[in-house]
């Protein structure tokens, strides 16, 4: 799919509010619901999934940026296979959890997503349609790594508690050897039909039943394995290549390795999100890398070879020229983060700090003391008015 502008399809600018794109959103919504254009409902229904997936992205600050970054708000259009690490994940800065624009709408929810049998995500998932495949829910993980670690890129193992399918029932929650049952409350279907009075006239929707949560089908005699859920919680080890670079609160995302699907769905997404230890010594700026040198007042005066210890544990020679200020500025091109997305690599920028002995030898002192003669020998700085 082509990247599409958003904020064009709302009509709105790059820079509205949220309040302005909730209004845009509702207008449009309105406009484009399908069942308020019997003539055209093919056009109008297009038409609204695109309203809601532009408002779905923008009106979350995360997912927005990401738009207004990269482009795109999905975790898919990342790392693909030309990226580091092929196929399997993405990296991206999108932290928050799972959308709920649909809140502030009341019943509106509810009407979208009985509209679209519970397609579209995020929408409420009160009348979801249970039947198919459901892929399962996302894992949120934070994991705090060293600054070397981002710097140079590493691999970690991370220890979560999840559920996994059954091996006893291979999910399907019955005892092996016994069937479900139909569900005799909704025949089987999981749904039970509603008519509920809207703002569009009287519509039909969709209720999950109670007697079955939507499977359609009641187990007699549970598996005694996982007592009839179809899953058992586990601990498993899971691999997280982290790249060079990656910046706090960037996340990554590992396909399918999140809670198991339902009736053959695929498995939700492992998403982890990164922060970065305190270093001792330097700090980050976007992609730069920052530190204070100290140096002595010789060093500063006279100028110096110095040697600076990089992040990657290797050192850099840098001369300083003579008559050095305290707190100026070096920059050492590429040696700083490498960017996620791309080729360039930031700086090393170190500040250079001008120690002043406390403590001198008689021989330091006196050679001091002789340099401070001959500097108070140079004619003193003529101020106006005052020698005539
Ligand atoms: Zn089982
Ligand atoms: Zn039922």
């Amino acid at each position: 799919m082509a990247n599409k502008d958003y904020y064009e399809i709302l009509g709105v600018d790059k820079n509205a509010t949220d309040d302005e794109l909730k209004k845009a959103y509702r207008k449009l919504a309105k406009k484009y619901h399908p069942d308020a254009n019997p003539d055209n409902k093919k056009e109008a229904e297009a038409k609204f999934k695109e309203v809601n997936e532009a408002y779905e992205t923008l009106s979350n600050p995360q997912k927005r940026q990401m738009y207004d970054q990269f482009g795109t708000a999905d975790p898919q259009g990342f790392g693909g296979s030309g990226g580091p690490f092929g196929g399997q994940n993405g990296y991206y800065s999108y932290t928050s959890s799972g959308f709920d624009g649909f809140s502030d709408f009341g019943d509106l929810g509810d009407i979208f997503s009985s509209f679209f049998g519970g397609g579209f995500s995020g929408g409420r998932s009160s009348a979801k349609n249970n039947q198919g495949p459901r892929k399962g829910a996302d894992i949120r993980y934070n994991l705090e790594i060293s600054f070397e670690e981002a710097f140079l890129g590493t691999e970690r193992y991370i220890n979560l508690t999840r559920n996994e399918t059954c091996k006893t029932c291979h999910g399907e929650g019955a005892k092996p050897g016994t069937k479900k049952q139909k569900c005799s409350m909704c025949g089987g279907s999981g749904q039970i039909r509603q008519t509920q009075t809207t703002i569009f006239g009287q519509m039909q929707t969709m209720r999950t039943c109670t007697n079955c949560h939507g499977t359609g089908e009641i187990i007699s005699e549970p598996c005694l394995d996982c007592k009839g859920k179809g899953t058992v919680r586990k601990q498993v080890k899971v691999s997280v290549k982290i790249p060079a670079g990656i910046d706090e609160n960037q996340t990554i995302v590992i396909r399918n390795e999140g809670e198991p699907g339902e009736k053959g769905g695929e498995k939700g997404d492992l998403y982890i999100t990164i922060h970065l230890k305190r270093h001792g010594i330097y700090t980050r700026k976007g992609q730069d890398v920052l530190c204070e040198v100290p140096i002595t007042f010789t060093q500063a005066t006279l100028g110096a070879n110095l040697e600076i210890p990089m992040v990657d544990g290797t050192k850099e020679t840098f001369k300083i020229p003579e008559g050095t200020q305290n707190g100026t500025k070096f920059t050492i091109k590429g040696k700083g983060f490498k960017n996620i997305n791309n080729a360039y690599q930031g700086n090393f920028v170190f500040t250079v700090l001008v120690q002043i002995p406390k403590r001198l030898t008689k021989e330091q002192r006196d050679i001091l003391m002789q340099l401070a003669k001959t500097m108070n020998e140079q004619p003193p700085i003529k101020k106006k008015g005052l020698f005539g």
